[in-house]
């Protein structure tokens, strides 16, 4: 069993980032600007917000973290996102999910502009991913796909399994999995809440991505000996032991799985890094682009 290590991978990117910024820097070009909107007091959502601004400061990139109240109105949100549309300082804009009831994600993703829309969550972004052009890819799928190009996983021809069906873990992961590109070529099948057998499924992948939320749900009697097992679930489980008060868990149960696994990740340290390492990729890329 190897360990597919997404701090360190996330570390490379950052690296190499860090010095096409200063490469940028010094040819007086614009550096990055990444605007981050958070609503409301969310633990987590605080924790992923304070992580992505912190990735921004280490490779160089201008962030701007809108702090919003969580009873603040829809009409309110989409005028901020309106008023960040149209300041050409800002490269890309994400408001970090969930938002809370009253608010639609759908109108919010939607009135980002698609070439600031830096999580890929747009439509327009989504259907060009469907059609292999080039655009932002969700954050969460294109990092696992960087983690995978990485470590040269041989993916092509490989039978994938996607547990979840989210739009934007599971649905995009399944696509970029499937494409004509290297990693890809696999051959995908997405299960979610109302598959069944899902076991006997899942015995039968060369690759798992389990995305469903559901701490340690994929178990060592699932995977199929020599698997590629990629964990995107995090859940906070209490700990009092922790100083925070709670540890993270994933979809995978690391311990009984791993040794079965050819390749694994963790978690923390695994998917989660490599999303923000895409984040980044994603918001040089619409700067690059539009100056
Ligand atoms: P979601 O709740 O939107 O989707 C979960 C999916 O799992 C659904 O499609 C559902 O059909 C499926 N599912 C639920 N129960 C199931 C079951 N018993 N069997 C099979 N399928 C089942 O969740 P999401 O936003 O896709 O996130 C999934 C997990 O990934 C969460 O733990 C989340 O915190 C984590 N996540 C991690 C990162 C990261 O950077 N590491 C990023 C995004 C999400």
């Amino acid at each position: 069993m190897q360990i597919l290590d997404g701090k360190k991978a996330a570390q490379a990117i950052k690296e190499k980032l860090g010095i096409d910024v200063a490469q940028r820097a010094a040819e007086g070009k614009k550096i990055p600007h990444l605007a981050a909107i958070l609503v409301g007091r969310n633990g987590a959502s605080e924790t992923y917000v304070a992580a992505k601004v912190k990735a921004c400061e280490e490779v160089g990139f201008k962030s701007t973290l809108i702090r919003l109240e969580d009873d603040i109105s829809e009409n309110r949100l989409l005028d901020k996102i309106e008023e960040l549309n149209n300041d050409p300082d800002i490269d890309g804009i994400l408001v970090q999910l969930p938002l809370p009831k009253h608010i639609s994600d759908e109108n919010v993703i939607n009135t980002i502009v698609p070439d600031k829309d830096v999580d890929g969550f747009h439509p327009v972004n989504i259907g060009k991913m469907v059609q292999g052009q080039p655009t932002f890819i969700p954050a969460t799928p294109h990092g696992i796909m960087l983690l995978l190009e990485h470590y040269k996983i041989e993916t092509k021809g490989k039978h994938a399994i996607v547990i979840g069906r989210s739009n934007i873990v599971g649905r995009p992961m399944s696509i970029l999995l499937s494409e004509n590109t290297n990693p890809g070529n696999c051959t995908v099948t997405i299960c979610h809440s109302q598959t069944k057998n899902l076991k006997e499924v899942c015995l039968l992948g060369d690759i798992v991505v389990a995305a469903l939320g559901r701490p340690e749900f994929v178990t060592a009697d699932m995977v199929k000996e020599g698997a590629i097992v990629i964990d995107v679930g995090i859940t906070r489980i209490e700990d009092a032991s922790k100083k925070s008060g709670f540890k993270l868990k994933g979809d995978v149960d690391f311990e009984k799985v791993s040794p079965r696994s050819s390749w694994i990740t963790p978690v923390p340290g695994g998917v989660g890094p490599m999303t923000i390492a895409a984040l980044l990729k994603n918001t040089f890329r619409s700067c690059e682009t539009k100056n």
